[in-house]
């Protein structure tokens, strides 16, 4: 581990903890379950906000690092987080698909809440400690530190898309949010796309910058390092998943309601980027184009509920829900099920398992998307489910506004999930694919992500923000 003994401090919006009851217990995110092996070797320490709860204990079984949690008031969390990093950020990282608020009150808050978090981190005091920070809420807060602590080691993860300096610079705070993001020794992103387009918005924003390789070189003598490192997930977990005992119980369960129709599946959280409207658009379009599927597939959705706090994610949610009515009451024959199968709530892990090895087709069609972990959760668990049960393979189809899309471009079936028509079609030949290059195709994408799974982005990461840029040789 690259760390040898330093400790190890990871700044991110929320702590990776929460309450349930009385007891507190560690979070289920993909973070979460990626850093529990790391701080557990070091001294580690989480600066979080504390999710509105009080009296967060320093120490919760099940995730040795202390706890240093951060409050804001209800304001604040308004201005912060639903605020400038959800209606500003977000959709302007997200290619415009909702329209930008830019609020100065939102960007103040923004601002203060980023130099809390900072100073917190800072005011632990520890012996050459190295800081992680952790995403778009928390853009600017590594030029605070580094303003508290020069010396420090930062890193800087973003767990979304970075936008090309035409967009960003319709930001009226881009230099800031810059020059922030710039306070950091390494700055990792998803995909080499998002961290060229750092670096162009950099040069269009800085003239006092060069840029050689993966480094920008500042005027003050220091680099920062870029880097693309892609998330992953748990690869072992998932494998177990796949034939734990509950997930072939629930498989069992689902395969008696779907008997004999093929089945396409959505898991999304019900975001405005994950294409859930132009997915169901595609489905009216499958089963106008081809009526004698009507019976013999099922479209399951599960929407994960988010953000229902923001105008934008009620709305959404409004018109998803008028489409899976219109689109089931004019392909519902009498006797006959529907075609949609809607769910909007999260399921527990071994049933998303079973969803996972019940489809034929895994939809993962979002009109821009960070990374997409369902991606490789779907190719991990049906490949370990073939492995142990002879199960037949899906297939996966895949936007090419997904940064998996840059992992699985050979094997998944690609699609641009605005063209509508091309995604009923793409559909409907994803449902016909032979078994053995359903099988080749799922084996060579789940081998991908076996061989780099979220340990290995962890170690990179780690890797990566403890190097010394200055002993990188610049060419
Ligand atoms: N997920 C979950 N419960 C559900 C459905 C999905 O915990 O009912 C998880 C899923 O396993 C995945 C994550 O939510 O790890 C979604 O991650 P992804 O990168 O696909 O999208 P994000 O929500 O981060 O935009």
């Amino acid at each position: 581990m690259s760390l040898t003994g330093r400790p190890l401090v990871v700044v991110a919006n929320r702590l990776p903890v929460s309450r349930n009851g009385d007891a507190w217990r560690p979070s289920a995110g993909g973070l979460v379950t990626a850093l529990r092996p790391v701080v557990q070797q070091v001294d580690g320490h989480w600066v979080g906000w504390d999710g509105g709860l009080s009296e967060v204990p320093t120490r919760v079984e099940g995730f040795e690092a202390d706890m240093h949690p951060i409050a804001m008031t209800d304001a604040e969390v308004d201005d912060h987080y639903y605020g400038f990093s959800n209606r500003t950020l977000w959709p302007l990282f997200h290619d415009l698909l909702a329209e930008p608020v830019y609020d100065r009150q939102w960007w103040r808050t923004y601002e203060k809440i980023n130099l809390r978090f900072a100073d917190a981190a800072a005011d632990l005091d520890l012996d050459d400690p190295v800081f992680w920070l952790h995403d778009y809420h928390l853009l600017v807060a590594a030029a605070m530190l580094r303003d508290r602590l020069p010396d420090a080691t930062i890193g800087l993860f973003l767990h979304i898309p970075f936008p090309p300096p035409e967009l960003l610079s319709r930001l009226p705070w881009i230099d800031q949010l810059l020059d922030g993001m710039l306070g950091a020794d390494a700055i990792g992103f998803h995909t080499e796309w998002y961290r060229e387009n750092f670096v162009r918005s950099v040069q269009r924003t800085r003239r006092d910058v060069t840029v050689s390789g993966d480094l920008i070189h500042l005027p003050d003598g220091r680099s920062v390092h870029t880097a693309a490192h892609p998330i992953s997930i748990d690869v072992s977990e998932f494998s177990r998943l796949a034939t734990a005992d509950d997930t072939r119980r629930e498989l069992a369960e689902l395969r008696q309601q779907f008997d004999g129709r093929k089945v396409v599946l959505g898991v999304d959280r019900l975001d405005y980027t994950k294409g859930i409207r132009h997915r169901l658009q595609a489905i009216e379009q499958l089963l106008v184009d081809r009526p004698d599927l009507q019976d013999q597939f099922a479209f399951v959705q599960i929407a994960v509920p988010s953000r229902d706090d923001v105008q934008e994610y009620r709305d959404l949610r409004e018109q998803v829900e008028y489409m899976v009515g219109h689109i089931n009451g004019r392909f519902t024959d009498p006797g006959q099920d529907v075609p949609i199968h809607y769910l909007y709530r999260g399921v527990p892990k071994t049933r998303l398992a079973a969803y996972y090895r019940l489809a034929d087709v895994m939809a993962v069609t979002p009109l821009k998307d960070g990374m997409n972990l369902v991606a490789k959760e779907f190719v991990t668990v049906q490949h370990a489910a073939r492995d142990e049960e002879g199960q037949e393979a899906g297939v996966l189809l895949l936007s090419e506004f997904t940064g998996a899309a840059l992992e699985f471009v050979d094997d998944a079936i690609m699609c641009n999930p605005f063209d509508v028509q091309s995604l009923a079609a793409r559909m409907a030949q994803s449902l016909t694919f032979d078994a053995e290059d359903r099988r080749n195709r799922i084996t060579s994408m789940a081998e991908d992500v076996a061989d780099k799974d979220v340990f290995k982005w962890v170690e990179e990461e780690l890797a990566t923000i403890t190097s010394d840029p200055r002993a990188v040789r610049v060419s």
